[in-house]
């Protein structure tokens, strides 16, 4: 109905309808929601999607939220290939997944590194081949960029693995804060595998992913599959962008390799695709590699019980995350080597999965050179006072302050490094400690991995990154005129 009024004052007469009854708004979809989702790659499997539960508006988990206007369609999330939401999507289906998944694991909740109950998620923060965890930020952050080969924009964020990977960072930092305070390659390498590790088995628990490896495989693991491939697309993008074969193939990272331990002092920074590197991202694949023969020797068990391929897998990878949670009950706290914490392996798999696997570990990682036979394997590193998950840094790590003093380390001569050990630690446990603080300093100040800053001018966290968009692994502050080099709380995926 149409009619027409004029107000008595100098407003102009005007024409107006009777106002429609207002649609209910729409109420942001709620509990059980349908998402697009890819525990994958897209180069290696198309987008499917998945229900996660107990979203809120954002949408958000109790643990995390996605940034940025994300609207949903129908009161779900789904969305095609280049549709705007469909990488938002893809990016917090993943990070939610992979938070669920560890609970399960773990056994109970986890808790975030920093102060806050919710992670956020950037989708797309820009151009950029990697993605990366900020404890200060609170955050996983992905990027964007075209593949100069194939011209596909590749959204790092659109990458099941590469997400789980940087949930992994952030999963791990909640439980070990003291890692992101040590300097050893050993404690940085695991943070690394531990994010590969993590998006290889939360793959293995999608039934779309799981098929896919028993049609590679057969269920033989040693078989290259989409699951031991991490990060494809991203891999194919970065060896597109360089022109040279830097990561050895169509991935970031493979999980099927044959690295034996090697004194990390005596090996090259950066490494190559069959050359053990120093470097956190290059070391992690011993672990990853150790770890995944111990996941294939697993599936081989079960494929001797009986069990079909498809089955094989799915209950090695249950059990495997059992072990990771478990491992996260009897793992060093501080700074620590391979060797300790493959000890750590055997003691969560004597304390939580009764033993079953202890004499496969043992000989994974003593076949590795990680651990010298069954004594070695059951002789625990650090004497933890408790099993408890979460213990405050003041319960659980010690800081060790460690003097720089020689030419080796340039214009960071007469630096103090913070470090952080486990309580539990002994005398010689400390000075070891103290010997592998000043070998990885050596190194990592010749790799140019530490930020020099000059007295009294403020850091943002952009200037923790170099100008490959690559987070430093230490940076200068400034206590009375002290030079103090700390760790950098950021992690990225390369
Ligand atoms: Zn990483």
């Amino acid at each position: 109905m149409t009619t027409t009024a004029c107000s008595t004052s100098q407003t102009p007469c005007k024409s107006w309808s009777w106002p429609k009854p207002d649609p209910p708004a729409p109420q942001p979809p709620s509990g059980e929601v349908e998402f697009s989702y890819n525990p994958q790659d897209r180069s290696v499997l198309d987008a499917g999607t998945t229900i996660i539960g107990g979203v809120g508006a954002g949408p958000t988990v109790e643990k995390a939220r996605l940034n940025g206007a994300n609207p949903a369609r129908d009161g779900k999330y789904v969305f095609a290939p280049g549709e705007q939401g469909f990488v938002g999507a893809l990016a917090f289906s993943s990070v939610a997944r992979a938070i669920k998944i560890f609970e399960e694991a773990l056994g109970e909740p986890i808790r975030w590194a920093f102060n806050g109950t919710q992670l956020r998620i950037n989708a797309d923060a820009g151009r950029d081949l990697n993605a990366f965890y900020s404890r200060q930020g609170k955050s996983l952050n992905f990027f964007h960029e075209t593949d100069p080969i194939t011209r596909q924009v590749v959204y790092s964020g659109g990458s099941g693995e590469v997400a789980a990977h940087e949930a992994g960072h952030a999963i791990l930092d909640g439980l070990r804060p003291g890692y992101l305070g040590a300097w050893s390659p050993d404690p940085g390498g695991f943070h690394e595998s531990f994010g590969d590790v993590l998006a290889m088995l939360v793959c293995l628990q999608d039934d779309r992913c799981l098929q896919r490896v028993v049609e590679q495989t057969g269920g033989d693991l040693s078989i290259p599959n989409l699951a031991s491939h991490l990060g494809e697309e991203l891999g194919t993008a970065i060896n597109n962008s360089t022109g040279r074969n830097v990561t050895g193939g169509n991935y970031t990272r493979t999980a099927i390799n044959n690295f034996v331990w090697q004194d990390p002092s005596t090996l090259p920074d950066k490494g190559g695709p069959d050359q053990l590197g120093r470097a956190v991202h290059s070391y992690s694949r011993l672990w990853t590699g150790s770890f995944y023969d111990v996941l294939k020797g697993m599936v081989n068990s079960n494929r001797e019980q009986g069990m079909e391929p498809f089955q094989a897998i799915r209950a090695a990878s249950t059990e495997a995350l059992k072990l990771y949670g478990g491992l996260m009950k009897t793992a060093p706290r501080g700074d620590h080597t391979y060797r300790d914490m493959a000890r750590a392996l055997v003691a969560a798999d004597r304390q939580y999965n009764n033993g079953a696997r202890s004499e496969l570990i043992t000989r994974v990682f003593s076949d590795r050179r990680i651990l010298n036979g069954r004594e070695d394997g059951e002789t625990p590193s650090f004497a933890l006072a408790d099993a408890r998950i979460y213990q405050s840094e003041e319960e659980s790590i010690r800081p060790q302050r460690v003097l720089l003093q020689g030419l080796e380390f340039r214009q960071f001569d007469g630096a103090m490094v913070d470090n952080l050990v486990d309580k539990s630690a002994s005398i010689i446990q400390e000075a070891e400690s103290v010997d592998r603080v000043k070998e990885s300093l050596k190194h990592l100040i010749a790799a140019g991995r530490i930020l020099y800053t000059d007295p009294g001018k403020p850091i943002s966290e952009k200037d923790l990154f170099d100008p490959h968009g690559r987070p430093y692994t230490g940076v200068v502050r400034w206590e009375n005129g002290q030079m103090v080099i700390e760790r950098v709380k950021i992690l990225s995926t390369r």
